[in-house]
């Protein structure tokens, strides 16, 4: 039985991938923190290479295989920032890699991860089970297959980024953090309870699929159909065994983000703090703007995990009236 990682695993993973990922930049807007009444720490991990958090658990987990693995090569299935994450990843440690992804993946994501050099193997998100083909793949050409989520060296590299919030702003009241199968929640719950033991931890997911908060509440894991959003980060059918397992241990809350409040995120990043956030990225905002009374005058951590969409798709939600 796999075991989920420590703080000590997160602190390791930054070491291990310090001069590959960036150490992203905390954004301040005094504007926001006036129109939501708190101070907002927002950690831009759309400024991340290959523009999403992914490429830090990928790192960390394709520099712990050894040699002969290594040789063989990769494969990871992912409706997109995890695979441009392996593929780059791997490129960077001359692995070889194989990267499954849905037709309806974001095209600007698929053409990354080609440029990456990855070869990349299309299904049907709806109709196929993408987590078999994946398995398939590894037992016939004898790849490693890299989970995005539930894996205790993804999930511990994921954590890197509120580590790296945290050293920065120092100790929070509250973190929002965004929710798909859960790395990157439960790699931040594994940083905040060690590095700012009394924060507020809260998870963000879309509402058309709150499996999460279903989970947390029941005590297991709850499975639903691929929910529909423009959240594509976060169309997971279910949370990861491990990242369950520090999630219903340290996250203290799970919320949801409609689509509609998820285009008004963007578009105050857009105009106000003029970045580019995917609609996955704007998760936490998302959250932290419905729920500004009950965080008036706190310090909040907002983590922003990612930064890649088509400009036409980003045109089209944030010119929408
Ligand atoms: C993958 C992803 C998420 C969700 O992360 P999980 O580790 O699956 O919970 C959120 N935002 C972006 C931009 C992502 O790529």
């Amino acid at each position: 039985m796999p075991t989920p990682p420590t703080f000590d695993d997160v602190r390791a993973a930054a070491e291990r991938i310090r001069g590959h990922a960036h150490r992203t930049p905390v954004l301040t807007s005094r504007r926001v923190d006036e129109e939501v009444g708190a101070r907002l720490y927002f950690k831009c991990e759309n400024f991340q290479r290959m523009g999403a958090f992914k490429f830090r658990g990928a790192f960390n987990a394709l520099s712990r295989l050894d040699a002969d693995q290594g040789r063989a090569g990769v494969v990871a299935y992912s409706s997109g920032n995890h695979a441009q994450a392996v593929a780059l990843a791997a490129r960077i440690l001359g692995i070889p890699s194989t990267i499954v992804m849905p037709y309806d993946a974001p095209e600007a994501k698929v053409a990354a991860t080609i440029g990456y050099g990855a070869s990349v193997v299309r299904y049907d998100r709806y109709t196929e089970d993408r987590e078999e083909i994946g398995r398939t793949l590894a037992a016939d050409g004898g790849l490693a297959l890299v989970p995005p989520y539930d894996h205790a060296d993804v999930m511990a590299g994921q954590g890197t980024a509120t580590l790296e919030l945290l050293e920065d702003v120092g100790e929070l009241d509250a973190l929002f953090v965004c929710l798909g199968g859960g790395g990157l929640l439960s790699g931040a719950a594994l940083a905040a309870r060690a590095l700012s033991p009394s924060c507020r931890i809260v998870g963000v997911e879309p509402e058309a699929g709150d499996d999460g908060l279903r989970s947390l509440r029941s005590g297991s894991i709850v499975h639903i159909d691929t929910p529909v959003t423009i959240a594509d980060g976060a169309q997971t059918q279910h949370l990861g065994v491990l990242p369950f397992e520090i999630i219903r241990r340290d996250v203290d809350d799970i919320v949801t983000a409609s689509d509609a409040e998820l285009v008004a995120a963007m578009r105050v990043f857009a105009s106000t703090m003029k970045i580019v956030v995917e609609p996955t990225g704007c998760l936490a905002f998302a959250a932290v703007r419905r729920l500004r009374d009950e965080l008036a005058g706190q310090r909040v951590g907002v983590v922003v995990s990612g930064g890649n969409i088509d400009l036409a798709r980003f045109a089209a939600l944030v010119g929408e009236a």
